[in-house]
């Protein structure tokens, strides 16, 4: 079994992450509930988990193909893309992202 590598690192655009978020921002516009966090790499954009009601963070990924997100969770660093379906770690991607608790977990 081979992997396939990510093609799709051009897309790579946030180099620095955010000091400090509010939360998933679909969620924070609609009243909706995130468990985990993740970050656009192309854009930015903070959406939620695939084990979140709402699973933002692949919404936006399917409306908009920007391939990668990274984890905002405190200690993770991994990235994900969804075309490749690879999991992977980018370098020069820098910074910790302060995020709020879960409000499913409150
Ligand atoms: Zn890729
Ligand atoms: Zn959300
Ligand atoms: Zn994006």
């Amino acid at each position: 079994m081979s992997r396939r590598a990510c093609t799709h690192l051009d897309q790579v655009t946030v180099h620095e992450l955010p000091a400090e978020v509010d939360g998933c921002v679909d969620c924070l516009a609609i009243g909706g509930k995130w468990l985990h966090l993740r970050i656009c790499l192309t854009c930015g954009h903070v959406g939620c988990c695939d084990d979140s009601p709402n699973r933002h963070a692949t919404a936006h990924s399917h409306a908009t193909s920007h391939a990668i997100i990274r984890s905002l969770e405190p200690g993770e660093e991994w990235s994900w893309c969804y075309v490749d379906e690879v999991a992977m770690s980018i370098e020069g991607v820098n910074g910790e992202t302060r995020i709020p608790p879960s409000p499913l977990l409150q």
